[in-house]
Formats: C-alpha cells, structure tokens, sequence
C-alpha cells in the first residue's frame, strides 16, 4: 500500500487527508497550523516538521495549498518536498494554480526519476468531505493509474484530461463557468425580489429546470441567507481568474464575460470580502442596484 504524505490542511486538504486516513493509508502531515497536524497525530497519522521530512516517510506525497508560490516553495523550495522524495515516488499536487508553474514542478520532479500529477479539484468543502469532488488530471497515463486508487477515496468524475498543466487548464475552464454562474445567479434572484417575486421562490421554481446548477442550489441558497462564511474564499476565486485570463492573453483567447466578473470580484475584495465566500460576489452586485448590505458592512456584522 502507498505511504501517503500530505501537506497543507486547510478547508479542503483537512476533510481530504481524513478520508484517506479513513480509507486505512499510513499518513504523514504537515501544515503551517501545527496545532492541525497535532489533531491528526491523535487520529494516528505521522506528523512531520517540514515538507522534506514528509517526503521522507512517503511514496506519494500530495499538496492542498492556496497558489502557486506556495507551491513552488513546498514543492521545490528549501526543506521542500524535492529534498526528502525518493526516486520511483509520485507527487500530486491539487491546488488550483498556474499550468506554467505545474509543468515545471513535473519538469523539476522528473530530473529526480519522480513522475508529478496536476490533480485540482472541484466540488468545494463538501465535496471533500464527503469524497465525491470532481478531479482534473494532468501528467502521464502511467502516473494516473497509479493514483487511481487514492483518487476513488477522494472524488467521484476522475478524468485524465492529458498531460503535464492539461488538469490545471480544465479547472481555470472550470473556474470560469463557476464564476459566471453565481455572477448570473446573483442577477437573476436580485431582479426577481425588486420585481417584487419572492426569490427563494424563484430559486425553487428553477430548480430541476434547465438552469439547474449546484450553484443555483448552493450558493442560490447562501445569497438567499447572506450565508458567506467560506466554504470558498473570493480571493481564491480571483487568484483562479487571474490564471484564466493569463491563458486567454496566452492563446489570444479573448475572454470578455471572465474579465468582467474578475473586476467584480475585486470590488468585493477591496471593500473587505477577500476572505468571504464567493457567493458574497453578490453583495457587489446588490449595492450596484442599491439593495442590500455592501461587503464591509457585511464583514463589520458577521
Ligand atoms: P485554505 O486557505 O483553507 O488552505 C490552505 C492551507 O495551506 C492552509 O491550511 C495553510 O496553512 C496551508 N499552507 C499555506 N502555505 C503553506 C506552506 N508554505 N506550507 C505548509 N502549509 C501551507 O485553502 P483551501 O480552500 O483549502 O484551498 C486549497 C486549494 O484548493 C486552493 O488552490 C484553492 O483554490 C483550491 N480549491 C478550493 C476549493 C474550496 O471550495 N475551498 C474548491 C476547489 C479547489
């Protein structure tokens, strides 16, 4: 059986690295927060003092860290992961971030006879707790039938999108149509309340239609509750429409509908959002109409 390492316990990697545990892999851990890496020793997982002691204890380590130079740092940089793996080893990164900075991180690895797998993910914080997030896969066939099994505990739709960056250009895709969708969720159930229609209805109504989406579900229920405690965080989200638009620049992709949602979330982060849900992308569309509470206000009383 694989000797897992992971590293970086946050909202995602915490439920993640407990499903594994669950699933009865040897674990080793490690994260800024020692006071987490103390609660999973207690859960009889190894703890480890830095990504290269983790390394050391295991045949697949897997990142879960905010971007890519957090990435770069644990994976390649002093005391980083590069520093105590083995040849023969698999590492996984799934955060979301740059493809540029995943192929050379599976470039780096590979002078080391160590294979790499860019493995972001969706679903969100539920998804990882109950082991069903959808997984985007980028790196060698090889490499991804040996994580198969890992993946199955994590997520559900496992997908070999192609090689090295291809799962991280299916998650900016992905991030875009999430984006957009709680933009045009936002606009929908506040038009529908200054239409004077009660919009947890209209989000019921539309339920099952075909503008079903777990975004409709979701984050149409949080905006109906101002509910904006992450879950996902809209610096997060921005950061994931930064990578977007730099791959629309790249491939001279013009990429209209993203910039704009982009600018609005960054209204939501300069007026204090940063560090809410991204559903509260609403709260900038709401003080566009003049309805609601703008995201300082919200931030000030939540
Ligand atoms: P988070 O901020 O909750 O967690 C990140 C964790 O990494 C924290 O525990 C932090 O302490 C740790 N960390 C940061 N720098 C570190 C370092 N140098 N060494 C060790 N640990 C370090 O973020 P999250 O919501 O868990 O997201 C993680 C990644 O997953 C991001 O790339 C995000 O875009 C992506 N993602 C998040 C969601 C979601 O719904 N939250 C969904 C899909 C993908």
């Amino acid at each position: 059986m694989e000797q897992i390492g992971f590293i970086g316990l946050g909202i995602m990697g915490k439920p993640m690295a407990r499903n594994l545990l669950r699933a009865g892999f040897p674990l080793t851990v490690y994260t800024r927060n020692q006071a987490t890496v103390a609660e999973f020793v207690e859960q009889g997982a190894k703890g480890a003092r830095n990504p290269r002691e983790v390394a050391e204890q295991s045949t697949v380590v897997i990142t879960m860290l905010p971007d890519s130079p957090e990435v770069q740092e644990v994976a390649l940089g002093p005391n980083g992961v590069i520093e105590g793996i083995k040849p023969g080893s698999l590492f996984i990164d799934m955060s979301t971030i740059d493809p540029a900075v995943a192929r050379a991180v599976h470039a780096a690895f590979a002078e080391r006879q160590v294979e790499a797998l860019d493995a972001p993910v969706s679903g969100g914080q539920i998804g990882a707790e109950q082991g069903t997030l959808s997984i985007m896969v980028g790196g060698s066939e090889a490499a991804f039938e040996r994580a198969r099994p890992i993946f199955q505990v994590l997520g559900k739709n496992i997908t070999h999108v192609g090689g090295p960056g291809a799962g991280q250009v299916a998650k900016a895709c992905n991030q875009m149509v999430v984006a957009l969708t709680i933009q045009a969720v936002a606009e929908a159930l506040t038009l529908a309340a200054r239409a004077g229609v009660d919009p947890a209805r209209v989000r019921q109504a539309l339920l099952g239609g075909f503008a079903h989406s777990r975004i409709l579900e979701v984050h149409g229920q949080r905006m109906l509750e101002n509910a904006f405690t992450p879950g996902f965080r809209a610096r997060l989200h921005r950061k994931d429409l930064r990578i977007a638009l730099n791959l629309g620049r790249e491939f001279a992709t013009p990429l209209p509908a993203t910039a704009h949602v982009a600018t609005l979330f960054d209204s939501l982060i300069a007026n204090g959002g940063a560090e809410l849900d991204h559903a509260a992308l609403a709260l900038v569309y709401r003080t566009l109409t003049g309805e609601g509470t703008t995201a300082t206000e919200h931030s000030a009383t939540a």
